[in-house]
């Protein structure tokens, strides 16, 4: 398992390429929740998400070990974190992606320098895809989560919440495949047990939640969520194991919850953050955790919402809604 040492390094290893995010408040939301909130606006880490943090601690770190050739399979933002920090590290990066990946986010990933190569439509041909490209070319591939360089990385952000919030009572985190909250959890649990440490997942995506309750990896059949970034079938053999020590509860939030709150933080707020972000806004919104008069964060893990479905979005809200 990873420790607070490993994030510490972590920061020491990246804290040139990665931004200290910024944390915003809104009256408005704290009014809403009766609590004073915090959103930790990882949105704004270059490449649009917090991705970038686990990329950079796993990639520099294999780059040093001699790699010069790196795979990974993924045309969300793990694909375009790893694209990007391959280019600014000087490394061949050939990142695997769907048939119907979308092409923004293909272009993106070109932009940064990277070799694109499509292989089907589901994770486990890319997958296996990757696999075969990382044994032929003698590289590297890159784990989207279950990886501790890369949960340390990402713990990064949980040391910068207890830094930029001394008071901080409560922190909410969207959950994937687990890396994110495995990080920040660790950060946070072994400096300030105190401090609560609350899994967010959508109803349509609650693999974690139920291998939590259950006590044991439980993989779903499927996860029909708008957010994207959630969709693991279930949560990782190394981020488990640090979900069932430190994370205290999780909580699920409805497609209209999320929704909501992307909205809100659109229209309020004047910032763009993407569905799986949203989830953990969600929950704070409608008080998951039934907190009162508490200091929380909600980390906003990304802002990568394609304009087109974000016009789906708003096209479907009733006018009430949006005057409100
Ligand atoms: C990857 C991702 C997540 C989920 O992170 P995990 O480490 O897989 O749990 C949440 N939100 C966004 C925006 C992401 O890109």
């Amino acid at each position: 398992m990873i420790s607070i040492y490993d994030i510490n390094d972590a920061y020491g290893n990246i804290a040139d390429v990665i931004r200290r995010t910024p944390v915003l408040t809104s009256r408005t939301l704290s009014a809403k929740t009766d609590n004073k909130m915090f959103l930790k606006g990882e949105h704004l880490q270059p490449t649009g998400a917090f991705k970038i943090r686990g990329a950079t601690n796993k990639v520099r770190t294999v780059a040093e070990e001699g790699a010069k050739h790196i795979v990974t399979a993924s045309s969300g933002n793990h694909g375009q974190a790893v694209a990007y920090i391959a280019g600014k590290l000087g490394l061949e990066a050939t990142i695997v992606v769907p048939e119907n990946a979308v092409s923004s986010k293909v272009a993106a990933i070109r932009g940064y320098g990277a070799n694109i190569m499509t292989c089907g439509t589901t994770s486990t041909e890319r997958l296996q895809k990757a696999e075969e490209l990382t044994t032929e070319q003698e590289a590297v591939f890159i784990p989207p989560y279950d990886d501790p360089l890369i949960m340390a990385g990402q713990g990064t952000a949980g040391v910068e919440i207890l830094e930029q919030i001394p008071d901080v009572d409560a922190i909410y985190i969207t959950i994937g495949g687990g890396g994110l909250i495995s990080g920040i959890a660790t950060a946070v649990k072994e400096s300030r047990p105190d401090v609560k440490v609350i899994g967010v997942e959508p109803e349509q995506a609650n693999d974690t939640f139920l291998s939590k309750k259950q006590g044991k990896l439980t993989a779903i059949e499927r996860a029909d969520t708008i957010a994207d970034g959630l969709r693991a079938s279930q949560p990782g053999d190394l981020t488990f194991p640090v979900v069932q020590k430190y994370v205290d509860d999780i909580v699920l939030v409805t497609e209209d919850e999320i929704t909501e709150a992307l909205v809100f933080v659109l229209e309020r707020m004047k910032q763009l953050i993407e569905p799986s972000a949203a989830v953990a806004v969600a929950a704070a919104m409608t008080n998951k955790a039934g907190l009162h008069e508490k200091n929380i964060c909600s980390v906003v893990s990304g802002g990568n919402m394609a304009l087109d479905k974000l016009a789906g979005i708003i096209g479907g809200l009733s006018p009430v809604t949006l005057t409100r």
